[in-house]
Parts: C-alpha cells; sequence; structure tokens
C-alpha cells in the first residue's frame, strides 16, 4: 500500500467511526432534580443519558455542592433547572466552575423549566430576599401542579429537538404520549380528589402551592413563618389558635423537615402529620412523575378518609 492510500484508508476510518459515534451518541443532559430528570426521560428515552444532582429525599433549596457535580456539568450538552432561585444556593457556582460554555446561563443549553410554567405568589413589589425568604420571586415549588409538569416537557422536546435535530420525530412521539397518559392519569386524581374540595390543611413548608390550587386545597397556614425561617414558638402558638378555630385536621410535612414541631402541633389540635413527597425519588418505589402524584394523592385520601378530614 502507498502512502496515499494509507491515508485513504485512514482517513475513512476515521469518517467511519466519527459517524458511528455520532449514531450512538445520546445527548448528556443534567437536570438539577429527579423531577426534572423523570421528565428528561419521557421526553428523551434512550436518546438521552440524565444525570441529576438534587436527589429527591433532599431539601432542594440547600443541597451539598460536590466536586463530582462538576464534571457531570462539564460533560452537559443541556442543563434543565428549576430556577426562581430554588437552586440559588448550590448550582450558580458548579456551573461556573464546569467551564462549559453550552450551559451557561443564557446558552442553548441552558433551560430554566420556569420560564414556560405557572408560577404563583410572584411578589408585586421589588424583588427581595427580606427576612431570609427563600421565595424571593414566586413559589419554585411549581412541578407540583401536573399542568406545569406538561408544559415542562414540552419545552424539553423543543430544546432536546434544537439539540439533535435528527431525533426530532422521536421526542415528538414521546412528548405527545407523555401528555396522553398525564391526562389520563389526571382525570384519575381528579375523580379521588374531587370529594374533597376545599379540603382545608396546614403545611411545613411553602412545598404544595401549586398541588394545592390544582386540587382546591384550602391551605390556612404554614408551620415555618416564612418559607425557610424556622417554626418559632410565638408562630407556632398563633397557628394552633387558627387550626383549632378552623378545625384543620391535616399537616402536610416534606420528608426532609424534622417532625418535632408538626408532632407537637398535631397533639395540640388532635390533626395528623402527614408526610407527603414533594419530588420523585423522595421514596425509592416512586420513579417518575405520573408515579409522584399518584402516590401523593392516595397517601391524601387515604389520610383524609382516615381523620375524617374536610
Ligand atoms: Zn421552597
Amino acid at each position: 500500500m502507498n502512502r496515499i492510500s494509507i491515508r485513504l484508508l485512514a482517513a475513512l476510518l476515521l469518517a467511519a467511526a466519527v459517524g458511528q459515534g455520532r449514531a450512538q451518541a445520546a445527548l448528556n443532559v443534567v437536570a438539577s432534580t429527579e423531577d426534572l430528570a423523570a421528565l428528561v426521560r419521557e421526553v428523551g428515552g434512550d436518546k438521552v443519558k440524565v444525570e441529576t444532582i438534587a436527589r429527591g429525599y433532599q431539601d432542594p433549596h440547600f443541597v451539598e455542592a460536590k466536586p463530582s457535580f462538576i464534571l457531570k456539568l462539564h460533560a452537559a450538552d443541556l442543563l434543565v433547572v428549576v430556577g426562581r432561585e430554588l437552586e440559588i444556593g448550590w448550582l450558580p457556582s458548579l456551573v461556573q466552575q464546569s467551564r462549559n460554555p453550552r450551559i451557561q446561563p443564557g446558552a442553548d443549553g441552558y433551560l430554566d423549566a420556569s420560564l414556560t410554567a405557572k408560577i404563583l405568589e410572584v411578589p408585586a413589589g421589588p424583588i427581595t430576599r427580606a427576612m431570609g425568604d427563600v421565595h424571593p420571586s414566586g413559589n419554585p415549588h411549581y412541578w407540583l401542579d401536573p399542568g406545569n409538569g406538561r408544559r415542562i416537557a414540552k419545552a424539553i422536546q423543543e430544546r432536546l429537538t434544537a439539540a439533535s435535530a435528527a431525533d426530532a420525530a422521536h421526542f415528538a412521539r414521546r412528548y405527545a404520549d407523555f401528555d396522553r397518559r398525564l391526562a389520563e392519569a389526571e382525570k384519575r386524581w381528579d375523580g379521588m380528589m374531587a370529594p374533597y374540595k376545599g379540603l382545608k390543611v396546614v403545611t411545613y413548608h411553602r412545598s404544595w402551592s401549586n398541588l394545592a390550587e390544582r386540587f382546591n386545597l384550602n391551605v390556612v397556614g404554614y408551620v415555618e413563618p416564612k418559607p425557610g425561617i424556622p417554626p418559632s414558638p410565638s408562630h407556632t402558638f398563633d397557628l394552633i389558635q387558627e387550626m383549632k378555630r378552623q378545625n384543620v385536621k391535616l399537616i402536610l410535612v416534606e420528608p426532609y423537615f424534622d417532625l418535632k414541631t408538626p408532632d407537637a402541633i398535631a397533639r395540640d389540635t388532635g390533626a395528623e402529620v402527614l408526610v407527603l413527597l414533594p419530588s420523585v425519588g423522595g421514596v425509592k418505589e416512586v420513579t417518575d412523575y405520573i408515579g409522584l402524584f399518584d402516590y401523593d394523592v392516595n397517601l391524601l385520601v387515604a389520610a383524609i378518609k382516615r381523620t375524617g378530614a374536610k
């Protein structure tokens, strides 16, 4: 073989390797939470490889920034975040340290899922973190409305399509399938919750505002005086009086909060503490977005029946 044909062979081999690599390459996606990762999986299927940062059993406001996350972010084609400052305490420095220009805020590979979602409790005045409030730009727990899950999935579909146009039909088909299954599930949840319209509850953190709005729960008060501020004796005293006055029988608590104050309130008011999951992965069995609502709605309905809550 002469030199030219060796070069030609090498070039052909390289082209074949690159072509094969492309055909098999999955998009690397990092999602800041397991809920977003679950939605990416719904739409992306086997065309994406998804990594998650915050686990579903952790308080998403406060996540330990481990160096291993920087490596995941360095390799990412797309980063999906909750936004609304949920991750402000831990994600921005990781993204910066990843030195990955594709996923910096404003780049094509940075998707802020809150931008297409319905956001509640947006402050009317100037944005402030007065007294440590961790929800200064509206409620960031918006994924707990299935309508928002659908909007996020659509935004993910558009972004994945932009990143890999050859798979556009795959992503469109998977989005449509998710949309259909979610609509069926919503009918099921609506049917289960229909008898309990206006049900009065107290919640620990303001994690459940979107869920409450979607399923007609009436949130009478919060164990926290303000989002992110631990319970205080005077606030707890006032809350107990209000719960007695309104006959509230359920206190919804996220799995990562200390049960001491909720248990004390329950003893004093005759209410029951119910640990609900704000996120996929909160327990091992809950591995996808629809499963999260199935789990919570079932627990809630069982607790309503048990306590006679109204
Ligand atoms: Zn919060």
